[in-house]
């Protein structure tokens, strides 16, 4: 174990006996529920006055049913599921939620040479990892071939004022599962912040933002899990306060057929889920708008890319990541120079 984990872990702990001790514990309001196949979770210590645990609740979902109505291609009146339905090759309007996820999956791809890619819909669907369920079977040579031309993100134009689109081809279809997380806890951040809430942690799934203190008047502890789906264990708790924390991993979504593991994320420049010894990664941006869903999509890219493409970028753009490799009974850890640094606090 690495010396600053043990003073870390040793810091934790005192925290945790001071706590026992009489510290004072504060009003926590706390909620969690069902959304996009997977969970949200909201924490909202010393709450604003006013605020209690069934309004919050009530609140939440209706932010969050914004989101899937704008975004999910799950639910099939979604203004994105219309959106993919449309063969229009002409400017489309879209909503400004919309646009501003499909920016952000645009702007991704660039960063990432391609490796993030929202046009990349067709593959996922084909490879069974879209909205309709199938069976985990190697899709043909020729069906491959046939989902790659239609993805690309350079076949999708964005325009932002007015929000509209423009598909190169009819049958563009657009995924931004990889985004959804964090919009959602951007969404539910935007909505704390105008109900006044100063000190919260709010999450889908794996991605969330925090601001502020817990009810013991400490960081948020936010536990990066040990990438095995057989394991819930704790690998890291990470202290943050104004933050977005986004982990992406293959250990859950997969699919495994003649003794080899198929991965959620896609390789859109075969046309193949990514083969790699990356099981998890983990982005740490600074909170503020919009940052879940950057470190969300980061999150992606970076896994998609790589370890090594994806640390060489991770460390040029001054990232905090996180690298969790598979190897041979057991698991390795790669930091960027960013994440060390939080990491030492
Ligand atoms: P998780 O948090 O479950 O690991 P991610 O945020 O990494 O999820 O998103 C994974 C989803 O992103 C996939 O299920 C798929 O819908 C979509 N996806 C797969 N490959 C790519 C890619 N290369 N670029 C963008 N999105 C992708
Ligand atoms: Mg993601």
């Amino acid at each position: 174990m690495p010396r600053r984990v043990l003073i870390r872990s040793l810091t934790l702990a005192a925290g945790v006996l001071l706590a026992a001790c009489g510290a004072p514990t504060d009003l926590q309001l706390e909620i969690t529920g069902p959304i996009m196949g997977t969970y949200y979770a909201v924490k909202v210590a010393r709450p604003p006055a006013g605020l209690d645990a069934q309004t919050l609740q009530a609140e939440v979902e209706q932010v969050l049913k914004g989101v899937i109505d704008a975004i999910s291609t799950y639910d099939p009146e979604s203004e994105l599921s219309r959106l993919n339905r449309n063969p229009s090759t002409d400017w489309v309007a879209v909503s400004r939620v919309l646009y501003a996820v499909l920016a952000e999956g645009q702007r991704l791809s660039r960063l990432s040479d391609g490796a993030f890619d929202i046009t990349v819909g067709p593959l996922v669907n084909l490879w069974g990892f879209g909205p309709q369920p199938k069976a985990d079977t190697v899709p043909s040579a020729e069906a491959i071939t046939a989902a790659r031309e239609r993805v690309g993100y350079d076949k999708l134009e964005l325009r932002a004022d007015p929000p509209a689109i423009r598909k190169q081809r009819g049958d563009i279809y657009i995924d931004v599962s990889a985004l959804g997380e964090g919009e959602g806890a951007d969404r539910m951040a935007a909505y704390l912040e105008s109900r006044g809430a100063t000190d919260y942690m709010a999450a889908v799934a794996g991605t969330m933002r925090v601001r502020g203190n817990n009810a013991k008047r400490v960081s948020w502890g936010i536990a990066i899990e040990v990438p095995d789906p057989e394991n819930r264990e704790v690998q890291r708790i990470l202290p943050l306060t104004d933050s977005a924390v986004s982990t992406s991993g293959d250990y859950r979504n997969f699919f495994k057929t003649a003794g080899k593991r198929y991965s959620h994320h896609i390789d859109p420049k075969t046309g193949n889920p990514v083969e790699q010894r990356l099981a998890s990664v983990s982005v740490v941006a600074p909170g503020g708008a919009d940052s879940g869903r950057r470190a969300d999509g980061l999150a992606t890219a970076l896994i998609v890319m790589g370890e090594a493409r994806g640390l060489a970028l991770a460390e040029a753009q001054g990232l905090a990541a996180y690298f969790i490799l598979r190897e041979d009974g057991g698991f390795r850890e790669l930091t960027t120079t960013a994440f060390a640094r939080i990491d030492a606090k």
